[in-house]
């Protein structure tokens, strides 16, 4: 039963928040519903979860339309340029910025629907090949330049940790990711807040939330294997 593994999700939240002595309100759980069908969405809706993301704008659009209006989707996937202009009204947080070009897109089609985009910029901060995400050496001029933008609004920082069996690994990278926020709100760069800091998966959502995750993005922990992966 889906509403058992919220329940075990919420148990390990709870006790790393109070291991990291943190309020369970520091930290929202995001429910991470690709691949998975409206049904299934319902059902976890049934404890009270209103977050969800999803890596794919036409599966984040089907879901929009066919679900109440009451959901906060996250747009936590790679993000192409032209898909972008599906997104206005729908989602309430990009969590996959990484690049002026792709900033700008965003700018221009929120624009138009006098709306303005909440975003986090990706960091890879473990520098895998194969994942996207600004490097840290290029964040701050990346945040400076995207922070000109009028139509687009910077809230933080996410990163995806390296697939790993021992959590523990990445906790250095969660820890890294939350010294790249402060130093960013250090510097008091106008029309960027860095409150957000949106880490931590199935695999490691406990070890981020002591190393300052306020968003943690839970997939097969709450929806069980996907039949295929992304
Ligand atoms: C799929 C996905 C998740 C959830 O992964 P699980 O390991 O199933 O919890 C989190 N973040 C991103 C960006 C994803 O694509």
């Amino acid at each position: 039963m889906l509403t058992d593994n919220v329940a075990e999700v919420e148990r390990r939240i709870e006790a790393a928040c109070s291991r990291a002595g943190r309020s369970r309100d520091s930290v929202r759980l995001i429910a991470v519903s690709k691949t998975k069908p409206v049904s299934d969405i319902e059902e976890v809706m049934g404890t009270g979860i209103r977050d969800f993301g999803e890596n794919k704008v036409q599966e984040l659009n089907d879901k929009y339309d066919a679900l109440p209006k009451d959901l906060r989707w996250h747009m936590i996937g790679h993000l192409q340029r032209n898909k972008v202009k599906f997104l206005p009204g729908k989602t309430v947080l990009i969590h996959s910025v990484d690049s002026l070009k792709l900033a700008q897109e965003i700018d221009k089609d929120f624009a138009k629907h006098g709306l303005t985009a909440q975003i986090l910029i990706e960091v890879n901060v473990a520098r895998e090949e194969s994942k996207f995400g600004t490097t840290a050496e290029e964040l701050t001029e990346l945040v400076k330049e995207i922070s000109l933008l009028e139509h687009v609004h910077i809230n933080g920082l996410m990163t995806i940790a390296p697939d790993t069996d021992d959590p523990e690994q990445n906790r250095v990278y969660f820890r890294k990711l939350r010294e790249l926020s402060v130093d960013i709100r250090s510097k008091n760069i106008d029309n960027v807040d860095m409150y957000e800091l949106s880490m931590g998966m199935t695999g490691d959502y406990e070890v981020a939330i002591e190393e300052g995750a306020t968003l943690i993005r839970v997939g097969t922990g709450i929806f069980g294997k996907r039949t295929y992966n992304i």
